[in-house]
């Protein structure tokens, strides 16, 4: 039966190295890389994709999720919602007419992965529900392996994980064998970042030039668990980004039955203010890039500061850097 490795490349270091390391070890004709493209990404991140393809003549096929059917079933169960119990905090859990008309408004789907997940949701994702991997991400990769299965290949799903990246990735296992011709390798486990750039400098690969540009990990723009200092290379060097998703926030919010929603979760600590709407302002994403260019000193909301690590990200599937 013949062997898939199926590389995992998000754009970032550690899944550049992977893909070299695959191409060394089996020959680029037994290599497929996959890009989960979420929709909240850098233009340069899809420069440096056809630059790896380039470099190492492996295709990288993109995939995309894709909620137009989600998006359609929440306009139909909104419209017709008539529930009129109360949830446990005695708040009537039912849709206002006032929140069906803004939600429908704005629950149309746009093509573009993320904010379609978040428009589906009605929120944006967190920390403790970081649901953007597993929707953008993880199933798409799934999906596509399975695929592979199907034609009667055994994949070996590569990801570049790394042990001292986070917490969540502390115990990653080098070699998994989930069954059915599905295995895990994960080759950079015992791998340090230093480790990394170097391998990759000597089969002659650049890093990614976001690196250079005050980046820590390379992944969306910005990920929901960047840390303080990104969101403030971010804002002063790609104000555009801030902007989309300044927009976003505002089509979010209006797709949630409460008409709150931010892009960095409040349940990240953000300044709590009764009334929705005016909690959404008050965390919104300039007011969370505005304290992230403050020192300690300045205003003050504990918003980001469990996040002010660099390691953040939680995610221990592999996908995000
Ligand atoms: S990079 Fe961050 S925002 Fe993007 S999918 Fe991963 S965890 Fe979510």
């Amino acid at each position: 039966m013949s062997i898939i490795h199926v590389v995992s490349v998000s754009g970032g270091k550690d899944s550049a190295a992977t893909l070299l390391l695959a191409i060394e070890r089996f020959g680029a004709e037994n290599v497929r890389g996959i890009f989960c493209d979420t929709g909240n990404e850098h233009e340069e991140v899809y420069k440096y994709l056809e630059y790896l393809e380039l470099a190492t003549g492996v295709v990288i096929a993109t995939l995309r999720a894709d909620f137009t059917g989600e998006i359609a079933r929440k306009r139909m169960f909104i419209a017709r919602d008539q529930r009129t119990r109360r949830g446990a905090d005695g708040r009537k859990v039912r849709w206002t007419n006032k929140a069906k008309r803004r939600a429908l408004a704005v629950l149309h789907p746009s093509g573009n992965p993320f904010l379609d997940l978040c428009l589906w949701k009605g929120r944006f994702p967190s920390r403790k529900a970081q649901f953007c991997t597993e929707e953008l991400k993880r199933n798409m990769a799934v999906e596509y392996q399975l695929g592979l299965m199907e034609q009667g290949y055994t994949v070996v799903s590569w990801q570049g994980v790394r042990r001292d990246e986070s917490q969540n990735r502390r115990n990653a296992k080098k070699f998994e064998r989930v069954g059915g011709g599905l295995y895990i390798f994960r080759p950079l486990v015992e791998w340090s970042a230093m480790d990394v750039f170097a391998y990759c400098a000597s089969k002659g690969v650049q890093p990614n030039p976001l690196y250079k540009q005050g980046m820590g990990r390379v992944g969306c723009m910005p990920c929901i668990n960047a840390n303080k200092a990104e969101l403030k290379q971010i804002a002063l060097r790609f104000p555009e980004h801030p902007e989309r998703i300044s927009q976003w926030e505002w089509k979010v919010l209006n797709a949630s039955k409460r008409g709150g929603a931010t892009f960095i979760p409040a349940e990240n600590g953000g300044k709590f203010v009764q009334n929705s709407l005016a909690h959404a302002k008050e965390n919104d994403i300039y007011a969370v890039i505005e304290w992230a260019q403050t020192s300690r000193g300045g205003k003050q909301f504990s918003l980001l500061t469990a996040l002010d690590d660099g390691t953040a990200c939680a995610s221990a599937y592999g996908l995000c850097e």
